[in-house]
């Protein structure tokens, strides 16, 4: 069930031409939203490293890949259609619901950008922002700069949102560049996070104000009124998609055998920020593949050894190679901490008569804002609850926030987990690991 880039293309020749044509994004009928595509075909855009990974072969799989790779055709085809595209940047998580309470709007993270270099095996985004002066000793999201001076990535945007206050450094860095750039016909607007979470009203009422602020500009851009009857079904259906991960990511961390690879979990977990710029399609997709799981887990299936042993990841790896020979190699992940717990949550719509209150209480679940030790506590929640045997942090090479809060992470986990912690630093793209990183990977499970 897990099959190498050569095998799951041959497995493609057997799908149906109906079924090729069943899956199209933003509910349209024509031709051109068809999203299911010979895998061969995004390694012919670029996507290189697929040649190096593993795959689920179930046809749900299939439609969750070739909807990820889709996007950026997908975000041009929105302007065509008159849908207007908005960026959001370092807030992941707390502003898609309001973007699509609107019928015309689309929202995508130019951040998980990030993963291009590394699924492409290559370094022009580097070599781009390095001619633009950012030093090597900075997280690698400083290449979603060089994305938005390339042009190819998305359509221009309509609106860009930026976050500010309780966000990283490094990224704040990119954004302020970013905001330097001389963007015709495009708004550019910074939205305040609070930077602590101990006077809870407080931040609140500073996120309910913002929320506001942002929902009326976007109905400006929309031409659309935002009532709160349009904001609350949208929060629905966040929250619809939200429960279904969180199902998902019981029933894989919890079954005797691994339902699912870790590699197709992390771009689930993903899609709970921006649905993958579509989300009545990324709804679909998901239930699909929940539906897979409780299937596998009912016939005792499942894509790796029952013996593998249970990890919890903290910090998204850069590099999905990483993940594929923790797999190869005796480990399974069945907790994670990829820094998004915001979007991880349900929005607790019952509680408020106003809907932007509870996308304010929500988003102080956010993994970055609030002690380190909290985070760790995210962590030591996700060990206990999966009863993992040990952690691994990957770290960004060069980057200064995440790095700097490793090593506070490991000590609070080992101290008060009693699990071993890993720390891993994942270097620039390459189609191999580095021999140390394999012998310390292999070590870390050996003594597991
Ligand atoms: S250093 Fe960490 S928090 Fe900052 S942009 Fe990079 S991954 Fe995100």
């Amino acid at each position: 069930m897990r099959v190498d880039f050569s095998t799951w293309n041959e497995l493609f020749q057997n799908i149906p031409e109906r079924i090729i044509k069943r899956y199209k994004y933003y509910k349209r009928k024509e031709d051109w939203a068809r999203y299911l595509s010979p895998p061969q075909t995004f390694a012919i855009y670029g996507m290189r490293h697929l040649m190096s990974l593993k795959f689920d072969s179930s046809l749900e799989c299939l439609r969750l890949w070739g909807f990820v790779f889709n996007e950026t055709e997908r975000l041009f085809r929105a302007k065509q259609i008159n849908k207007k595209i908005i960026a959001v940047m370092g807030d992941l998580g707390g502003i898609p619901p309001i973007i699509y309470s609107f019928k015309s709007l689309i929202g995508f993270y130019p951040d998980c950008l990030w993963w291009q270099p590394f699924f492409s095996e290559n370094y022009n985004l580097f070599e781009i922002t390095a001619k633009a002066s950012f030093p090597e000793t900075s997280c690698y999201s400083r290449v979603v700069y060089a994305t938005f001076l390339k042009k190819a990535y998305f359509p221009k945007p309509d609106l860009i949102i930026a976050s500010t206050g309780a966000s990283c450094d490094d990224y704040s860095c990119v954004m302020q560049k970013i905001n330097n750039l001389f963007y015709k016909n495009t708004q550019f607007i910074w939205l305040e996070i609070p930077p602590r979470k101990e006077k809870r009203e407080g931040a609140i009422k500073l996120l309910k104000e913002n929320y506001q602020k942002v929902a009326k500009i976007l109905s400006e851009i929309a031409e659309e009124k935002l009532t709160m009857e349009k904001l609350i079904l949208g929060i629905k259906r966040v929250n619809l998609i939200r429960r279904n991960y969180q199902k998902l990511k019981e029933l894989v961390g919890r079954s005797e055998i691994a339902p699912l690879g870790s590699l197709e979990m992390l771009l689930l977990e993903f899609g709970n920020l921006h649905f993958y710029s579509d989300i009545f399609e990324w709804q679909k997709i998901l239930l699909g593949i929940l539906n897979l799981v409780k299937k596998r887990i009912k016939n005792n299936e499942g894509v790796l050894n029952k013996e593998n042993k249970k990890i919890v990841w903290a910090t998204p790896p850069a590099d999905p190679l990483y993940l594929i020979y923790l797999e190869d190699n005796g480990a399974r992940i069945v907790g994670s901490e990829y820094i998004i717990n915001q979007a991880l949550q349900i929005i607790p719509i019952e509680k408020y008569k106003n809907p932007f209150f509870a996308l304010a209480e929500s988003y102080l679940s956010a993994s970055l804002i609030g002690k380190t030790k909290e985070r760790a506590e995210l962590i030591i929640k996700e060990i206990k609850k999966y009863q993992a045997k040990g952690v691994i942090i990957s770290q960004i090479f060069g980057a200064s926030h995440c790095a700097y809060e490793t090593e506070i992470l490991k000590e609070e986990i080992e101290e008060k987990a009693r699990v071993p912690v890993l720390i891993i630093d994942i270097p620039h793209p390459s189609s191999e690991i580095p021999l140390q990183t394999k012998t310390r990977i292999n070590a870390f499970i050996e003594n597991l």
